[in-house]
């Protein structure tokens, strides 16, 4: 199966330019970075940024003065959490902050701060858990990895999926990317649309197929070997599972839910969560 390559910054361009977003933040390696670089001399963007542990830090906004807000909390971020006692309220005040600059809903602000010691994963189960299925597929985020990370409209972590500000949001880019650039727009809904098997960034499994009574029924999957994940950062523990499971899920072609209960054959598939998406 071919290689789903990165998408990301498409998106987030059409949001910059459209005032969607205030700041663009994230990091890239050196080679991507010069890329950027010249993307804002063109678009006349502001960029701000500084090298940390072997990756470009980068802030890009049509104001100087936010881009410039962005780094210097993230910079102070860095600096707090190097030293050995990093003052968590001033974390957590700091983390408030950047939220609000990158223009996040404040009911997802509050969440991330309320659950910033939590993983990356108990903070989608907990969102989760609060949302009635099927979810929009605007506000898929599950696939929020940098190094995993690939289609997505939502970049951050949502209060609930039913969070009515974080919806209106990200239909809203998706309406705009829809005109900007068609067929990108196509490819990415297909992917977000598709139902999700999801326990961590490495076990998260795609099906191409339809959900309806109870059962998942699919022709096909596809695993995280599928998109760019970088094999180097599994364990092999983590890996031979993963290798275990797709061969069990590729080989079963169907899956059946009943009241959070997942079963693919005669076993029961623990911890996971299935998500359903709707238009
Ligand atoms: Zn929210």
């Amino acid at each position: 199966m071919e290689k789903i390559l990165v998408k990301l910054p498409l998106i987030e361009w059409v949001a910059l330019k459209y005032n969607l977003k205030p700041v663009l933040r994230f990091n890239s390696s050196a080679e991507e970075f010069i890329r950027y670089k010249k993307l804002c001399k063109k678009t006349n963007f502001n960029i701000k940024y500084f090298f940390y542990q072997g990756r470009y830090y980068i802030y890009i906004s049509k104001s100087r003065n936010m881009a410039k807000k962005v780094y210097d909390c993230e910079k102070k971020y860095l600096n707090e959490q190097k030293k050995k006692f990093g003052n968590q309220k001033v974390l957590e005040d700091l983390d408030r902050k950047i939220g609000i600059l990158l223009g996040y809903p404040e009911c997802c602000v509050e969440f991330f701060v309320k659950n910033r010691r939590l993983s990356n994963e108990e903070r989608i189960v907990l969102a989760l858990e609060k949302s009635r299925q099927p979810i929009k597929f605007h506000m898929n985020n599950l696939h929020f990895n940098p190094f995993y990370s690939f289609y997505r409209i939502l970049d951050y972590f949502c209060c609930s999926y039913g969070c009515k500000e974080s919806i209106k949001k990200t239909k809203k880019l998706f309406n705009i990317l829809k005109k900007e650039n068609r067929n990108e727009a196509k490819k990415i809904k297909e992917i977000l649309q598709l139902p999700v098997l999801f326990l961590n960034r490495f076990n998260t499994f795609l099906f191409v197929g339809k959900f309806k009574k109870g059962v998942l029924k699919y022709n096909k999957i596809l695993t995280p070997f599928n998109f760019n994940l970088n094999l180097k950062k599994i364990n092999t523990e983590n890996l031979i599972k993963l290798i275990k499971l797709s061969k069990i899920l590729k080989n079963s072609k169907s899956l059946q839910i009943k009241n959070g209960v997942i079963k693919v054959g005669k076993s029961t598939l623990k911890n996971f969560k299935f998500i359903n998406w709707s238009q």
